[in-house]
């Protein structure tokens, strides 16, 4: 998959995506990373990418011709998505990253700064997403978090893909706890039927510990879930 991102601190990426797994997985080649600064491409000896708000108010907003430039510079590969991080957008769920690592060839995400972006940059983007219901500086690292978690799912990064289906999020429910050795640690055990060989009663112990973990833990996922089982009978 090839990834670009439109940032004005492009250097800020690398030491977030060139570690442990996801490392890899760029140095194997199944993930491309490009950066593209909007200010190799801005007009005027200062190449200037923000400037001060119409109508007045605080900060600097991000000026629309240079990120225009700098992504009609970008090859476009066919089923290519642009994302805008923005905390504005639609907040991030595990199903939109498996849906853009299974559906695209490209993504292309736009990181703003300081106020933000001037409203027109807007319309390059398919969709605006966001990390959470909170402000950081830019958006380099909502764009990291992303290609961290989209680049985790395409086939070679992680050692099985069964233990992709498995975790959290995936099936709309929380992961049943993990144990491993040593069998009694400070006065605490390890549930017995994982200890009996019996691969039903594991997998019925796990099914129902997922779904006591999600109702106590996330009653809002648990409600959705139920829901869906109900349609699927
Ligand atoms: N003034 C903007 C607002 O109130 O919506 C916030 C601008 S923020 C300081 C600068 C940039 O950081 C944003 O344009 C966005 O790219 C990124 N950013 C900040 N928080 C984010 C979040 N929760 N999710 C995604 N991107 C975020």
């Amino acid at each position: 998959m090839r990834l670009d991102v439109v940032s004005l601190a492009p250097d800020s990426l690398a030491p977030l995506l060139s570690l442990g797994v996801i490392g890899r997985a760029f140095a194997a080649g199944i993930a491309e990373l490009h950066t593209h600064n909007p200010r190799d491409f801005a007009e005027g000896s200062y190449r200037k990418v923000d400037d001060e708000p119409y109508g007045g108010g605080a900060g600097m907003v991000l000026m629309p011709q240079p990120v225009f430039a700098a992504v009609e510079a970008i090859p476009v590969l066919q089923q290519r998505r642009v994302l805008l991080m923005s905390p504005q957008g639609r907040q991030l769920q595990q199903a939109d990253l498996r849906r853009w690592a299974t559906g695209y060839a490209q993504l292309v995400l736009l990181c703003g700064h300081y106020e933000g972006f001037d409203e027109r940059i807007r319309s390059l983007a398919d969709e605006e997403v966001s990390i959470g219901d909170f402000v950081l500086t830019g958006g380099e690292l909502p764009a990291a978090v992303i290609i961290n978690g989209v680049v985790r799912l395409l086939p070679g990064t992680v050692g099985t893909a069964a233990s992709l289906d498995d975790e959290s999020h995936s099936a709309g429910l929380l992961e049943h706890p993990h144990y491993t050795r040593p069998a009694s640690f400070m006065g605490m055990e390890v549930p017995a039927v994982l200890r009996s060989g019996d691969h039903g009663a594991i997998a019925r112990w796990r099914s129902q510990q997922q779904q006591q973990r999600t109702q106590q833990r996330r009653p809002d996922l648990f409600a959705r879930w139920q829901a869906q089982q109900r349609e699927q009978q």
